[in-house]
């Protein structure tokens, strides 16, 4: 029965048959660009954007949107069984690729958790229909790693929050409408009890959007300059100087990320995006299937992938029932890091020369150049796997914490550079 309906819910398999049915007359096969985006200009990244809120349209107006969200918000009210069946359905279509993550979750998952009642009426329906994309305005020039260093500040006016500072490597703020902001509320106490998380709009008076650009050629990361941004205290998620509470659930949302089963994407997306995993494809079409050795590469590309996946899946559930420790996602963020590291560099072998130069009709073999290039950021988006490793010694096998200048010390009185020092510290 629905817990919050009480009235029976579908099963999972009569689910599954009706979202066949329904995927197979609305959703279309994937595109380039979904996963791997480098666009030549904005304005094919701007259609692009506007293609996936489409998507996330025909997903909300086809009854498909949202399926473990509560139906209170717009969404379906049912389990991850459901879920999963539909991302599996979808395997080898197009999807939403940009409102996976950050969007649903973390974002719309620290509103579920922690927002009021007003905050998620107003966006959760608005983000299941696609009208908004929302983004993570956490790391900061000083570093992106101690993210309790936060040294962006919010001043309370009367009814509003004044807020400055800068933030940076947002992933499309420039195309993005909201984000979840961290801002340091109180500077006379330790680092980790003066934060306070509030909601964004990306487009307004004082918020400047930088564009960087990465070795890719994508501008998709920014950077944010924040001056006398006026927040209105409703917009403010969970208590005043309690951002680390909202920011420890945000951290596990955020590493749990495509696994979560908030998450619609097509199952093996990462894999290829067909039913046919990526490596298989890139060792056929080079015509090298029943090469000894290829055939090694393609057995423990495999296997990580597969252990990846359950190991994911098992934190998604084992955190929010607590079976499992709120620190345990480090090790699926430390494992998902190694892996995608490694399974980029197995393609670009099994790929040998044909990675080095691609065309766009190039089929499998065209992104695994850039992916190999890139797949040092597996082990930097979502915190670095360093912090996991620290996180995973000191606050799962106990080992000693490292030195740390800051523990116990007012925030205002912890050694900075010049850059760090916020300009109205209250
Ligand atoms: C693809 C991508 C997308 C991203 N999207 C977003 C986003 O949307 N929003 C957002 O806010 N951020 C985003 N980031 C930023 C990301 O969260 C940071 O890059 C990451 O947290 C590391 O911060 P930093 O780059 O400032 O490195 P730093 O914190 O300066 O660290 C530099 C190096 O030192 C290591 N290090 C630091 N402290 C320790 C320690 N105590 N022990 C051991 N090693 C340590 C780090 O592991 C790293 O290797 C994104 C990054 C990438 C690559």
């Amino acid at each position: 029965m629905s817990a919050e309906m009480n009235e029976p819910i579908e099963d999972v398999e009569a689910f599954r048959l009706r979202a066949r049915a329904w995927i197979g007359e609305n959703m279309g096969p994937p595109q380039r660009g979904d996963l791997v985006r480098y666009y030549p200009d904005d304005a094919e990244e701007l259609a692009a954007v506007t293609r996936d809120r489409g998507l996330q349209r025909r997903l909300y107006d086809g009854g498909f949107a949202g399926i473990c969200f509560p139906r209170a918000y717009g969404g379906l009210g049912l389990t991850p069984a459901h879920q999963r069946a539909f991302n599996e359905e979808l395997a080898g279509r197009e999807f939403p690729s940009r409102l996976t993550v950050p969007t649903f979750t973390p974002c719309a998952a620290v509103l579920l958790d922690f927002g009021t009642e007003e905050q998620k009426l107003r966006h959760i329906p608005a983000i299941l229909r696609g009208d908004e994309i929302w983004c993570q305005l956490l790391s900061e020039p000083g570093g992106g790693s101690d993210v309790a260093g936060a040294t962006t500040s919010a001043v309370q006016d009367g009814d509003h929050w004044v807020i400055n500072g800068s933030k940076v490597w947002t992933s499309g703020a420039w195309w993005g409408d909201y984000a979840l902001c961290l801002a340091r509320t109180n500077w006379h106490v330790s680092k980790h009890q003066g934060l306070t998380v509030f909601i964004v709009k990306l487009h307004q008076p004082g918020l400047e959007i930088g564009r960087i650009e990465r070795l890719d050629g994508s501008t998709e990361s920014c950077q944010e300059f924040l001056t006398d941004v006026r927040v209105p205290d409703s917009d403010r998620v969970g208590d005043v100087n309690e951002g680390w509470v909202v920011g420890t659930r945000w951290m596990f949302h955020e590493r749990v990320g495509h696994n979560s089963p908030l998450v619609t994407m097509a199952a093996g997306a990462f894999r290829g995006g067909s039913g046919e995993p990526y490596v298989v494809r890139i060792a056929r079409e080079g015509g090298q299937l029943d090469d000894p050795r290829t055939r090694d590469l393609i057995g423990e590309a495999r296997t990580l992938d597969l252990v990846g996946r359950h190991l994911l899946r098992r934190l998604a559930l084992g955190v929010p029932s607590g079976k499992l420790s709120e620190h345990s996602p480090a090790v699926g963020r430390l494992f998902g890091g190694i892996a995608a590291v490694r399974q980029s560099t197995i393609a670009f072998e099994i790929a040998g020369g044909a990675a080095g130069t691609w065309a766009e009709d190039d089929g499998a073999t065209a992104d695994v150049g850039m992916r190999f290039l890139m797949r040092q950021a597996a082990c930097m988006g979502g915190g670095t796997t360093e912090i996991s490793r620290n996180v995973i010694a000191e606050r799962m096998l106990g080992m000693p914490r490292e030195p740390s200048m800051d523990r116990n010390v007012a925030f205002r009185d912890v050694p900075r550079g010049p850059r760090q020092t916020a300009t109205t510290e209250a």
